[in-house]
């Protein structure tokens, strides 16, 4: 059976899974990823993931570097502003406001929305190109054995790999994390997001608004404009229960709920293709490292989709396990080996701790059910808005800055 060799192997082909391969093989290491799935890449086909990732500054520069941004950039709709809104009672009004204008920070964006299934095409399409990096799917990693020197990895075609180095992108149930016994610790909130698209009668003017109201934040974020209507993409998180009946609706009775919800912040909403519905959860891996292997992306950390932390805060793992392999390799030092995955773990674990409480106690201040709590809820939003620094700060370490 034939061998393969590689300086770097990707297990799993997701989003953060691609990213990593581009930005590996940019930086000149040989780089396959392997993927138990072949890519979905049209957004009307079954299974294809119809969530839209908001890329933060720090990780739009990422992209930048690995060629990835120049296919990307004329799918993509800036972020100009983030609007908080804090919404109760019967009427569904609005009780409080707090626009955060990245020309506050000297930015003229916090990022850039795209939606997943192109982000897949026109990733693949990528690493299709490079000479220095290849995909290989529908295929499975089966086992890997670290040794001194390399890892030996099994695939599931029987063909033996040998790399310097695994990087597990392989999801939140990553089998890799599994054999290498690495402890994690999970929290449930009760809660699901259901994640699907609006055609919108008012443009978002590249605003993005996070609604907050008991049983979870409403997020619209913008699409670009298609056919000369305007889009957004809206991810609704509510408790289990409320969000299966919201998935069985039928689309008329959806979009009457789905504008109570929305506040008419965007004129009348119409549901523009399919729901998806996603389990709410946080989780962390106890360390981000094992023998020759770096845990990335949702294999390290999964956290509920508010203030779009969770892809980028992996691309901020990544940017670092990049800098750190170049940095061995180029003074010949061992790029797979301990020093670089210990350092790894030692920088990322506790900014990935941190992002994870901080996600956490804002997901559970927009569930709060209780009036005291919602009150503080509103309060502490009046707070952080008012107060220039704080607000400046906040935004600040919402894109990456410590
Ligand atoms: C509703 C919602 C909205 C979100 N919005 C944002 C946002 O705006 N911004 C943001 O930063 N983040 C966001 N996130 C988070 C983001 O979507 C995830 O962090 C990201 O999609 C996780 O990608 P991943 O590549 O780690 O995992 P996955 O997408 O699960 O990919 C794992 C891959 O590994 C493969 N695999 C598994 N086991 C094996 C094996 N043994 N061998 C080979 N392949 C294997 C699988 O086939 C799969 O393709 C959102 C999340 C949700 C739920």
């Amino acid at each position: 059976m034939e061998q393969l060799n590689t300086d770097i192997l990707i297990v799993g082909g997701g989003v953060a899974g691609l990213s990593a391969t581009t930005a590996f093989a940019a930086a000149g290491f040989k780089t396959l990823c392997v993927d138990a799935v072949p890519p979905i890449v049209d957004q009307n086909a079954d299974g294809a993931d119809l969530r839209s990732t908001a890329f933060l500054l720090p990780s739009v520069d990422l992209l930048k570097q690995s060629g990835l941004w120049q296919g990307l950039e004329e799918y993509a709709a800036p972020l100009r502003i983030m609007r908080i809104l804090d919404s109760g009672g019967e009427d569904h009004g609005i009780r409080e406001q707090a626009n955060f204008d990245a020309r506050d920070i000297d930015q003229p964006a916090f990022g850039y929305n795209l939606p997943n299934w192109l982000l897949r095409r026109e990733m693949v399409d990528h690493v299709n190109k490079l000479t220095n990096a290849s995909l290989l799917s529908p295929l499975k990693v089966t086992r890997i054995t670290p040794r001194s020197d390399e890892v030996l990895v099994n695939l599931s075609d029987g063909r033996l790999l040998r790399t310097k180095l695994v990087v597990a992108a392989d999801g939140r149930n990553s089998l890799i994390r599994e054999q290498l016994g690495i402890d994690i610790q999970s929290w449930r909130y009760g809660q699901k997001a259901l994640a699907f698209n609006v055609e919108c009668a008012l443009p978002h003017q590249n605003i993005s608004t996070e609604i907050h109201r008991s049983g979870g934040p409403f997020t619209l974020v913008p699409l670009p404009d298609l056919d000369g209507k305007h889009y957004s993409a809206v991810v609704w998180m509510e408790t289990g229960p409320n969000a299966d009946d919201l998935l069985k609706m039928d689309a008329a009775a959806f979009n009457d709920t789905l504008n109570k919800r929305s506040c008419g912040v965007l004129g009348d909403l119409k549901l523009a293709g399919k729901r998806l519905l996603w389990p709410i959860i946080a989780q962390r891996a106890a360390r981000l490292n094992g023998p020759r292997t770096a845990l990335l992306a949702e294999a390290a950390h999964v956290i509920p989709p508010i203030g779009a932390q969770g892809l980028n805060m992996s691309l901020a793992d990544l940017s670092a396990l990049v800098n750190l392999t170049v940095e061995a390799r180029d003074s010949g030092k061992d790029f797979g080996g301990t020093k670089v995955l210990n350092t790894y773990n030692r920088t990322r674990w506790p900014d990935m701790a941190a992002r994870i409480k901080g996600v956490d106690v804002l997901n559970r201040a927009a569930m709060a059910k209780s009036q005291n709590l919602r009150d503080l809820r509103r309060a502490g939003l009046k707070t952080l808005y008012g107060i220039a620094p704080l607000r400046k700060a906040a935004m600040k370490a919402g894109l990456g800055a410590k």
